[in-house]
């Protein structure tokens, strides 16, 4: 889940082959990204978009720490305020269609949150295998685990939805899960944006 994903990652000093693991891990995030929010759509499923939002927000989060080693802070924190204003546009977006879904309910696809579920469960597994058996992160290790165990277990939660769904023939299991998701996504951008902020006035502070 979005909950612990979103912190600024610093990966100053990291060697060429942490670096690499590091773009494999972005390519399976965007990818599944994509992924679950077609299978979403296609599916019918909110709970599949929430949890696409995850993907959205690491592989940002990943790809950003790359892109501004060595950057000056007003740079990184100009890249922390666009990613956290995308995060909170792709959530509301996502929480946004999952309230409409409230009023216009249909039954998701349970076979394809299953498969598209185990996938995501899959891709967050093999971002640990990538990451934490590198001794180079030292820190950064243990945000890493604790990110991917909090992902693992939204990607379980959209097994249970779906097979909530399956056993209910409704789309209710689809739709609370995908409102628990959202909402915790939301509170984290939230949190990023002012940690954003915060750190913008820090630094206007120090240029005067
Ligand atoms: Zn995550």
């Amino acid at each position: 889940m979005s909950g612990c994903c979103g912190h600024e990652t610093k990966f100053d000093g990291v060697s060429p082959d942490y670096r690499r693991r590091l773009w494999i891990v972005i390519g399976l995030n965007a990818g599944m990204f994509a992924v679950e929010m077609a299978a979403g759509q296609l599916a019918k499923s909110q709970a599949l978009q929430a949890d696409a939002l995850d993907f959205f927000g690491d592989a940002l989060t990943y790809g950003i720490s790359l892109a501004v080693i060595g950057a000056s802070l007003r740079v990184r924190s100009n890249a922390a305020l666009a990613k956290a204003v995308s995060l909170l546009l792709m959530g509301l977006w996502v929480f946004g269609s999952t309230l409409w879904r409230v009023f216009y309910t249909e039954i998701p696809e349970a076979e394809i949150m299953g498969v598209v579920g185990l996938m995501a469960l899959a891709a967050n597994l093999a971002s640990v295998a990538l990451l934490v058996s590198y001794k180079d992160g030292d820190a950064n290790v243990r945000s890493v685990w604790l990110c991917s165990r909090n992902d693992a277990i939204g990607n379980v939660t959209v097994m249970l939805a779906a097979a909530g769904v399956w056993g209910t023939a409704t789309g209710w299991p689809d739709l609370i899960v995908a409102a628990i998701m959202a909402t915790l996504f939301l509170s984290s951008a939230f949190q990023i944006i002012r940690q954003a902020l915060a750190e913008r006035r820090e630094e206007g502070a120090h240029a005067h």
